[in-house]
């Protein structure tokens, strides 16, 4: 191999799975949770001339039923089917709860898990270091037989049953630090001490679980850790709770794949959100979880979009996240 073809293959590569389908959620006028949100980091990205080398942008397929059921229950995917696809273009709200939809939406949602199913293939065949995964709608407040918050299916939830089944992965770690507390992948994995999640949120605050004394059940219990944090905390508060929470917690589950339900809600100057994480706490954030990933999990991570209502905010934070899993 010539020195040229040597240094091209030691470039780390990240697959950013993204689609223009992803736009066509339509949640009407004024809804924080709008395409705005990725555009403005996929522009960014396409035209970063840093990271240009280092990214692919693999093209991927509708999630098929079987798959979204390994976390929702035949009966729930087949009503997100029915409300949606009856829609004349209007958006309307699911009946299970608060999310609004639009015609669009059960194949929007479906490429979504498609998005992160082929991120997992990605990496678990070594053809990607890591991945991110800029999906629409969001996932962690849906559970298993229910849409909540702006989310429909559990995108992570769905990967960690996938990890599990395909590719018989036996430990894996959420980590969700979306300013809201992620319900949903709790409530999906609470007594199942294969799946570890690990959440840091603001409290009080929507949807209003995710307290300390919140560990799980039966075989679960110890395998969910939440941190709540006041209104106006900020890196300092999160880069501790990674630090003094998480790692010893890791240094006994021994994790073999990590994935992250990467909201950036919790930055500065969000719409609704009201922490105070910098792109820097991003990228210290970034290197604790590599060095977990790199002690025990074989290097292996995905990022996956969730909240984040400011579009510039989620372009530098997830740029922070990307370079730094470049360039520790
Ligand atoms: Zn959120």
């Amino acid at each position: 191999m010539n020195l040229m073809a040597e240094s091209k293959k030691n470039i780390l590569k990240i697959a950013i799975l993204y689609d223009d389908e992803f736009l066509l959620h339509n949640t009407g006028h004024n809804h924080p949770e709008n395409s705005d949100r990725i555009t403005h980091a996929i522009n960014s990205l396409r035209n970063d001339s840093k990271l240009k080398l280092n990214l692919i942008w693999p093209s991927f397929d509708y999630a098929p039923i079987d798959v979204i059921s390994l976390a929702h229950s035949k009966e729930y995917i087949n009503l997100v089917k029915l409300e949606s696809e009856k829609l004349s273009g209007f958006s309307a709200k699911l009946s299970t709860g608060d999310t609004v939809i639009s015609k669009q939406s059960f194949q929007v949602a479906r490429k979504s898990v498609g998005a992160v199913t082929h991120g997992i293939d990605q990496i678990m065949k070594g053809k990607v270091f890591s991945a991110f995964a800029f999906t629409r709608p969001p996932g962690h407040h849906a559970n298993k037989d229910r849409g909540m918050g702006f989310c429909i299916f559990n995108n992570v939830a769905i990967a960690a049953k996938y990890l599990q089944q395909k590719y018989a992965i036996k430990r894996i770690l959420i980590v969700d630090f979306d300013v809201h507390h992620g319900n949903g992948t709790q409530d999906i994995f609470y007594d199942d001490d294969s799946v570890f999640y690990f959440s840091i949120h603001q409290h009080p605050f929507y949807p209003g679980t995710g307290r300390p004394n919140e560990r799980g059940v039966g075989n679960g219990l110890g395998f969910t850790l939440n941190i709540d944090l006041p209104k106006g905390a900020g890196d300092f508060e999160f880069i501790e709770g990674l630090k003094n929470q998480l790692i010893p917690a890791m240094d006994e589950f021994k994790p073999e794949f990590i994935l992250v339900s990467a909201g950036f809600d919790a930055h500065e100057n969000d719409l609704l959100g009201q922490l105070n994480y910098s792109d820097d706490g991003y990228k210290k954030a970034t290197n604790i979880l590599s060095s977990i990933a790199k002690k025990y999990a074989s290097n292996r991570m995905m990022f996956v979009l969730e909240g984040g209502y400011e579009p510039t905010n989620i372009t530098k934070a997830s740029q922070s996240i990307l370079n730094t899993i470049i360039s520790p």
